[in-house]
């Protein structure tokens, strides 16, 4: 067991209790080195050293990455826009549905757009009435149409 003062404000409930004794027995899978500094080390390069290049071919060949996401890096675009779409396809963007996933309480999960539908990313970016306008007016700049 881990040797360290246990203060607290208040005295845990047994819920509490079971998952702090279960966080402690995780904590035994690791071992201290005490003759060693610790550092910083990027575990997808060998050296440990970071690298862009390891990062970029690790999230391009992320088995769990979808296709779109994947295409995503691959495009010629801004990297905030490459970040946005890859952040789209892993349904990472805030909305309000992701936020409350995160724990973080929110008095409503209405779109604050249109206050009719849950904000999700789907809702957001293509189902929203506000969402839709947006899109018809670019459509419309570029002269073009939804369907022919
Ligand atoms: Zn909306």
């Amino acid at each position: 067991m881990i040797d360290w003062a246990e203060v607290f404000k208040r005295e845990m409930t047994e819920a509490e209790a079971t998952e702090f004794g279960s966080f402690n027995m995780s904590l035994l899978k690791f071992y201290q080195c005490t003759n060693v500094e610790d550092e910083l080390v990027w575990s997808l390069f060998p050296n440990g050293s970071y690298m862009v290049a390891s990062a970029y071919t690790h999230l391009l060949g992320n088995p769990g990455g979808s296709s779109q996401a994947k295409l995503a890096w691959k495009m010629e675009a801004p990297p905030k826009v490459k970040m946005f779409i890859w952040s789209v396809a892993h349904n990472r963007i805030l909305t309000r549905e992701n936020l409350v996933q995160r724990g973080i309480p929110l008095p409503s999960l209405l779109c604050p757009l249109c206050e009719d539908k849950q904000e999700s990313v789907d809702h957001l970016l293509l189902q929203c009435t506000m969402a839709w306008h947006i899109w018809s007016w670019f459509i419309d700049l570029f002269g073009t149409h939804w369907c022919t």
